[in-house]
């Protein structure tokens, strides 16, 4: 079969391997110059950032996408388990080291918040349990149709504990309010907050701190290079800087793909484009009703995210290779991101210290600083034109109050990437980073399924898709649309 992709993030990569190995004729159009989306690399003065994703999880699936498709991934990519996982400072002036090593953790526990011992295993057994109930039925099903449906008769919503919120839960668990924010993060994790969001989100802590958090040795960008290569081994084809503008389409099937003044016949059409846009903007008009339209256009998007890229002159020993400098006040902040859509006063800041662990990704005795503050997504409350400098400036100064010391007379490389950037760049519904939120319990029935309700032969892949944002999940919707493509084409 002709299989033509839209885009060449994670998403559609994946989607090129499997339908590549299972012998398809493959074609990739994407818009930019490379391979990633959002998984991107900027190289610059002798600094290289990643300036997406910093952290892998479940990394079984990407290992079971070269298992597919007949390779081996450790020709490929080297995983690399960090120690610690993440350091975070509190204002106060405490610090935090979190580790995937239970007893390691209990110590760094003991220091912080010994009251909180036992609450933190019971935590994390709770934790695991989320995980143990939910994985199957909504992470690896695509939940298109009754067979996949029935696998929901098992789960009870009160037993996934969708009817409280992630922040309700975990103060619940904990006296200490280190760990109560430390388990708040996670819900970010998605793009979502721990004060809307269901307790269900509190599975994320389980992925991480019991399965494990993962960097790829030389850079996140090596998982998308590195996808690239392995499609084209299996004669994936390739067109950059060849934007989809309309797919169209005829009796209910998409049966071509069209850029410019050129059109591309195909038997199946996988949008790796944002769903949302894609729906809305890039299917044959008068073929979407108006109400299918409002419907999906009114799907929440995550959050995005403000980045700030710094090449130092010097490197900071404090700073491990995850680190986050949390806020003063949790709930304002994100009160700010997702109710009032503007960016936080005082925010939490993660700054990932790659040269850390590749020692060449800053010339010698430098280091590089890939800083990211979540953002709302666009809307007018934000003019990035006027507030895209302003914010730069007081990330420095913040980042200097809080210890990083002389940190402005260090930078010898600097680059903002705001939320219209995001837009602009990869057309993700407004300017989102991880594609939809899970700010609402029914949240995983809203987002767009990896098949098309409307035409046969149309498929969604990507974090606007289930089962959602992130770079295992983006995964796991490529499996779902293939499995889907052998279930009815
Ligand atoms: C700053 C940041 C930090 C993140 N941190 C993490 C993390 O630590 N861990 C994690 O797991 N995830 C993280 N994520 C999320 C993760 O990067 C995304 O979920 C994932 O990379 C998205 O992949 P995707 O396939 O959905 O789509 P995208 O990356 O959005 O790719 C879609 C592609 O389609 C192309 N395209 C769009 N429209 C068209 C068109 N009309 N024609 C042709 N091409 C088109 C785009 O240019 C793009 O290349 C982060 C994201 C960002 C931005």
């Amino acid at each position: 079969m002709k299989v033509t992709i839209i885009g060449a993030g994670i998403g559609g990569l994946t989607t090129a391997a499997l339908m590549a190995a299972k012998g398809h004729e493959v074609t990739v159009f994407e818009k930019n110059e490379c391979v990633g989306g959002k998984m991107n690399q900027v190289t610059e003065s002798g600094f290289t950032f990643d300036t997406g994703p910093s952290l892998l999880t479940l990394p079984h699936l990407l290992e079971q996408v070269f298992e597919v498709c007949g390779a081996d991934i450790n020709d490929y990519i080297q995983l690399k388990k960090l120690t610690p996982i993440c350091r975070y400072w509190y204002p106060d002036g405490t610090r935090f080291d979190s580790y995937d090593d239970l007893p390691i953790t209990q110590e760094e526990i003991r220091k912080i918040a010994p009251e909180d011992e036992q609450a933190y295993l019971s935590f994390l057994a709770y934790s695991k349990n989320l995980y143990d109930k939910t994985a199957d039925a909504f992470i690896y099903n695509p939940l298109y149709d009754l067979k996949d449906l029935k696998e929901l008769d098992l789960i009870s919503f009160f037993g996934i504990d969708a009817f409280s919120t992630v922040h309700k839960r975990i103060d619940q668990f904990f006296k200490s309010d280190y760990l109560r924010q430390f388990f708040k993060r996670f819900t970010t994790y998605n793009g979502s907050s721990p004060y809307q969001a269901p307790a269900t989100l509190n599975v994320i802590p389980h992925v991480e701190l019991t399965l494990g958090g993962y960097y790829v040795d030389g850079g996140m960008y090596t998982i998308a290079r590195s996808l690239f290569t392995l499609a084209k081994k299996l004669g994936a084809q390739f067109h950059f800087n060849k934007k989809i503008d309309r797919i169209h389409v005829e009796k209910g099937k998409a049966r071509s793909v069209i850029s410019g003044n050129a059109t591309y016949q195909s038997d199946i059409v996988v949008a790796n484009s944002d769903a949302t846009e894609t729906i809305v903007y890039m299917m044959e008009p008068g073929k979407v009703s108006t109400a299918k339209k409002r419907k999906t256009a009114a799907i929440e998007p995550s959050c995005s995210g403000f980045v700030l890229l710094l090449g130092l002159d010097t490197s900071y020993s404090e700073l491990k290779h995850h680190n986050i400098f949390f806020s003063n006040d949790y709930r304002l902040e994100f009160q700010q991101i997702f109710d009032e859509k503007t960016m936080p006063e005082d925010p939490t800041i993660y700054i990932a210290n790659t040269s850390f662990s590749n020692a060449e990704h800053a010339p010698e005795g430098g280091s590089n600083l890939f800083i990211l503050i979540n953002a709302p997504y666009l809307s007018e409350q934000v003019n990035w034109d006027t507030e895209k400098d302003v914010y730069r400036k007081k990330i420095i100064r913040l980042l200097e109050d809080k210890g990083l010391s002389g940190l402005s007379s260090h930078i010898k490389f600097q680059k903002v990437i705001t939320p219209r950037d995001f837009y602009d760049l990869y057309a993700s519904n407004k300017g989102s980073i991880y594609g939809t939120s899970s700010n609402d319990k029914f949240s995983a029935f809203v987002r767009p399924r990896n098949k098309s309700r409307q035409f046969d032969n149309l498929y969604f892949v990507g974090g606007s898709t289930h089962p959602g944002g992130g770079i295992p999940l983006v995964i796991q919707s490529a499996f779902n649309a293939v499995k889907l493509i052998d279930r009815y084409e």
